[in-house]
């Protein structure tokens, strides 16, 4: 067993990395998942947009919202600067549905997909190493080496593969800091609501019948942030997260995929965080066995791979700064634009 090479590791059991572990699996490859928490373990982000259950539908075989405890939300209260609307999914038809979910939830139900598909392998250990030899990996963990054609990196902001490699991130915002808190729920609706003032946001999310998620983001140089619509109990103490934008500089090398948070990330607002993550990891595992199948096109696969991510990660920055430049008194509010100036010689043929 130890002298086994696998076709794929992938380190990190998140969205990102079961949606890895599943794709590759049914695409017939051999397949090591490490993870080294002990599930369910807490996570933040419990609120999916609309075609996320869609997709986690389409790639476990069950249905979430019948064999979970999630809730179906139609849209949000957006209120900006003080003047409020509902931003309705779908429109009037109401027909394109986001959910409430708890993470520990759902990534369970992603992990158990894995474990379901022969011959699936789990492993609860760490990796701590990687070393990079030709046309193979190893990876390090406390108790062996495991050795592997490509490794999918889906450990999340914890970028396992990208710092083991020296991959530099390329960071496209002013620092974003972030709070959040769990608080009693106490409506007999799901609520979710988003409130922007050019001090930051707040957003207020249903987890589930008994909980309410409260996130803030704080815009530079600002020390508060606009106050809850509703004011809560809060049931545990307070978190803080990095809301600060940022790519690898490259997503895919020889024998390496970068997925998830791992490969970029965008502040909680752009609300693509779980659905990039299953789809990257589900693309990045259609990329690997087309490229175990068929070597001569290597790099046009790998290529494709980091052309279709970068060009979502750009379009939802491009986006969510409108936003924020419509709420404050500049027109590069977190510093985006001067960033992408700055990057574009790097950049032009993604942008
Ligand atoms: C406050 C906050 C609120 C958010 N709200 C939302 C939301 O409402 N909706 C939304 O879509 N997104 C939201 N997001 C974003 C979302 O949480 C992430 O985009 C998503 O979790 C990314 O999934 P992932 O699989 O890439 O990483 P993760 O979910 O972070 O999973 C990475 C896994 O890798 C494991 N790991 C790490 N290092 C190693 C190692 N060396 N060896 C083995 N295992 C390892 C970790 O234990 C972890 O289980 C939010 C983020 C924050 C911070």
């Amino acid at each position: 067993m130890q002298n086994k090479v696998y076709d794929l590791v992938i380190v990190g059991a998140g969205p990102a990395g079961c949606a890895a572990a599943i794709q590759s699996l049914r695409e017939g490859l051999t397949v090591c998942l490490l993870e080294y928490m002990t599930f369910p373990r807490f996570r933040p982000g419990e609120t999916l947009s609309p075609g996320t259950i869609e997709a986690i539908n389409n790639l476990t075989g069950v249905n979430l919202l019948e064999n979970s405890n999630a809730i179906l939300h139609t849209g949000f209260d957006h209120i900006m600067n003080g003047t409020k609307h509902y931003h309705s999914y779908g429109g009037s038809e109401h027909n394109w549905d986001g959910i409430h979910i708890e993470r520990s939830v759902l990534d369970s139900i992603l992990l158990k997909t894995v474990i379901g598909i022969e011959p699936s392998i789990v492993k609860q250990t760490k990796a701590l190493k990687l070393i990079q030899q030709e046309e193979r990996i190893s990876i390090l963990t406390s108790e062996e080496t495991i050795k592997a054609t490509y490794i999918i990196d889906a450990s999340g902001a914890n970028s396992f593969v990208r710092r083991q490699l020296g991959i530099t991130n390329l960071i496209f915002s002013k620092p974003l800091p972030i709070k959040y808190r769990y608080v009693e729920n106490l409506r007999q609706q799901p609520n979710t609501s988003f409130l922007i003032d050019n001090t930051g946001w707040v957003w207020q999310a249903t987890v589930s019948k008994s909980l309410e998620v409260e996130c803030r983001l704080f815009f530079p140089n600002s020390t508060h942030s606009p106050s809850a619509p509703i004011e809560r109990k809060v049931k545990d103490g307070e978190y803080g997260a990095n809301g600060t934008w940022r790519i690898a500089e490259q997503l895919a090398g020889e024998s390496y995929f970068l997925v998830g948070d791992s490969a970029c990330m965008i502040d909680p607002a752009c609300s693509h965080g779980i659905l990039r993550a299953i789809l990257s990891g589900t693309s990045a595992a259609t990329a690997v066995a087309k490229c175990l199948r068929d070597s001569t096109n290597k790099e046009q696969t790998k290529y494709a791979y980091c052309d279709w991510l970068t060009g979502w990660f750009f379009d939802d920055c491009f986006q969510l700064n409108n936003v924020y430049a419509s709420v404050s008194h500049t027109n590069d509010p977190i510093g985006f634009l001067s960033r992408i100036n700055h990057y574009y010689p790097t950049l032009r043929a993604w942008i």
